[in-house]
């Protein structure tokens, strides 16, 4: 294919802390990306984006078709409002509306980990597949699923929310409010807050001293990285953490399977990449805990487009878009 056949869009990943505006072809390679420390407030966020936006149009002289948009919170599937992004502070921002009414392109505003999902359906670890699953472990749990060639969203939009899975009934709160949940148990912040638990029944004595260590002294600053490192250490109370985590992590991933009955599992997030020795591990729990029926045939896998899926992902939902025609409804 002659390369002015190449069509190009603008993936946006959306955060709390920073955004990535990028340029991507339709074969998933990112063309240009700009790293934004995200401001304050919503009016702040949409002209970092415009003016962002203009300016890689400008610099690039590419044709655009369109923008997709992923955001860690909910969306409304008609018309691509963002309803509530914990991250963001935001409630019912009609982010769809303003970017096209500035751009006067195609947009398509869709949750980040969907976002990742076609992203690694499409370009990456999950390409060609009809039956995906795909969890994000980072500081919460997040998961997408495929079946039979489309991307299920539920009911009312709200399909995905794997993290407050109950994995415990009588486990610890979590921040849902709710008791035991998978996040609570095997998230980044999950980790963390087990571990200043321990810390805290300890009352701070020779067991607790590594992790008190690595958190310069404060138990309410012990994060999950710090439970990571300590464990590399051989410490015995990081070591029991990781086991619970491991374990809390398997049993999630294995009903998830039995559930969804998936080709390829694929797994990512800041947890997982923070700690590439737990996927052995992860794989043989699985085998041994999930049901042969589901196991037989998949296969478990890391995300395979790292650090660029997000802006990836969220161009490739506005191709999608594009390509099917569907206009209105895919805001996901
Ligand atoms: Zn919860």
């Amino acid at each position: 294919m002659a390369e002015n056949d190449t069509r190009y869009a603008f993936g946006i990943d959306l955060g709390g802390t920073k955004i990535e505006i990028g340029i991507v072809s339709d074969k998933g390679e990112l063309i240009d990306i700009c790293l934004l420390k995200t401001m304050d407030g919503p009016e702040a966020i949409q002209e970092q984006i415009l003016s962002n936006i203009a300016i890689l149009r400008r610099k690039k002289g590419l044709k655009i078709e369109g923008v997709g948009i992923g955001v860690a919170g909910q969306i409304h599937p008609i018309t691509g409002t963002v309803i509530f992004a914990p991250n963001l502070k935001w409630h019912n921002i009609p982010l769809k509306t303003i970017i096209e009414q500035d751009t006067g392109l195609p947009i398509s505003v869709v949750n980040d980990v969907r976002a990742i999902m076609f992203g690694e359906w499409f370009y990456g670890a999950g390409k060609n597949e009809k039956d995906l699953l795909c969890i994000f472990v980072g500081t919460g749990i997040g998961g997408a699923v495929v079946s039979n060639g489309r991307l299920l969203t539920g009911f009312s939009n709200s399909f995905g929310e794997v993290g407050h899975m109950t994995i415990d009934y009588k486990g610890p709160i979590c921040t849902c409010g709710k008791k035991g949940c998978f996040e609570a148990l095997a998230g980044g912040w999950g980790i963390a807050a087990r571990a200043q638990d321990m810390v805290k029944e300890d009352k701070q004595g020779p067991a607790s001293q590594m992790l008190l260590e690595l958190s310069n002294g404060s138990s309410h600053k012990i994060s999950a990285k710090n439970v990571i490192e300590a464990y590399r250490k051989n410490d015995p109370m990081a070591i029991g953490l990781i086991q619970n985590f491991q374990e809390a992590l398997i049993a999630g991933l294995a009903s998830l399977i039995n559930l969804y009955n998936p080709a390829k599992l694929i797994i990512g997030g800041g947890v997982i990449d923070g700690f590439p020795e737990i996927f052995p591990l992860i794989k043989k729990g699985i085998s041994e805990r999930a049901l042969k029926a589901a196991t037989n045939s998949y296969e478990l896998t890391l995300g395979k487009l790292g650090k660029g899926a997000g802006v990836i992902g969220a161009a490739a939902s506005i191709f999608k878009q594009i390509n099917e025609g569907m206009g209105e409804d895919n805001n996901v």
